[in-house]
């Protein structure tokens, strides 16, 4: 997604145009972003994802996660380097407690999968790279879930409720078929 003018990059739940993480946005890139993104948002919603946040903390004690709410009507979160998470009020209002924790547990296992990449070590030891960051995310996100005892299987069913919301014309339209498609089939596994 090309909605940033320069090289800022973040992650989202719905977009597949992730790509290498050039620097992390300052304060007031932030609020222009978010701005354009259609303004932040507190009230209940915020609510709703600080509690979100706060069911996922004993699995992820090291992350700092600071979550906002974008004012807009479309179902995406995204998540920048720092650790700011910003969920559409439309996705919290189509997701369930469980489908919450696990978008912003999705935007978690890409800071984590960031943080990996980031250190050296694990870098030569890791050899994630060839996975698609929203397929890693999904699975880093779904081990979070598991960890905090919150059914998996929210993932697969926000991300249903994203595919429906999404025309199929959409750019990211294959590869979220594609992540719906590699969670069925881990979950069959599983059974
Ligand atoms: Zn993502």
């Amino acid at each position: 997604m090309r909605f940033w003018p320069i090289p800022l990059v973040c992650w989202t739940l719905l977009l597949g145009a992730c790509s290498a993480i050039r620097q992390s946005p300052d304060a007031s890139a932030h609020r222009t972003w978010s701005h354009r993104q259609g303004g932040i948002v507190r009230g209940a919603w915020q609510q709703h994802i600080d509690c979100a946040c706060q069911r996922l903390s004993p699995a992820i004690p090291d992350l700092v996660i600071k979550p906002y709410v974008l004012d807009a009507d479309d179902l995406s979160a995204y998540s920048w380097p720092d650790g700011e998470v910003f969920v559409t009020r439309a996705l919290i209002d189509a997701a369930s407690p469980d489908e919450l924790a696990a978008v912003i547990a999705h935007e978690a296992g890409h800071l984590i999968a960031h943080r990996r990449r980031s250190d050296a070590t694990a870098m030569l030891r890791g050899r994630q790279s060839h996975l698609n960051p929203e397929i890693q995310a999904d699975a880093l996100g779904s081990v979070i879930l598991a960890d905090c005892n919150i059914p998996t299987t929210a993932m697969l069913h926000v991300l249903l409720k994203v595919q429906q919301a999404t025309a199929p014309n959409n750019p990211s339209y294959a590869l979220l078929c594609q992540r719906i498609k590699t969670i069925q089939q881990k979950q069959k596994m599983e059974f």
